[in-house]
């Protein structure tokens, strides 16, 4: 558990605000803090993130997952332009989240070692993230009734 704020370790379990910020605390490891805070700081209402391995059943490699989940769905719009390796899902009960494409040629293209894959999906996404013209999505958002500045 972090501080999507100020990144500080909160106690498992706690899902009040952060006790030094402010901030939402959400259940998120080292690694996609950054990711997560990209998200957030551009208005997005960041729940948790995952990054792990699995083996995928019948494909014979391992499948590196990365997730970011949002407790609201927004308009399919605002996600224009993300990289090939993922995609944007509503779920049900108000969430969405942003995850690994196993399906897409660049995901393929990034089978080296377990870190350098990890490594390589969340520069794509960060890349993606900074690259946005926040103000551009956020007006999208407000547009269509997801994003809330
Ligand atoms: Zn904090």
């Amino acid at each position: 558990m972090r501080c999507i704020k100020c990144g500080r370790k909160a106690n498992k379990g706690r899902r009040h605000p952060c006790r030094h910020c402010g901030g939402k605390v959400i259940s998120v490891s080292n690694k996609m803090l950054r990711v997560c805070q990209l998200f957030a700081e551009a208005g997005f209402n960041v729940s948790r993130a995952e990054i792990g391995a699995y083996t995928a059943m019948g494909v014979g490699y391992n499948v590196t997952s990365i997730c970011v989940y949002f407790d609201e769905v927004y308009p399919r719009e605002v996600f224009v332009g993300l990289p090939e390796a993922f995609l944007y899902e509503d779920r049900q009960g108000g969430e969405s989240r942003v995850r690994h494409n196993p399906h897409s040629s660049m995901y393929r293209a990034l089978m080296q070692d377990e870190q350098t894959r990890e490594q390589s999906m969340i520069s794509l996404l960060a890349g993606f993230m900074d690259d946005k013209d926040i103000e551009a999505m956020q007006a999208v958002g407000k547009l269509l009734g997801g994003v809330h500045a």
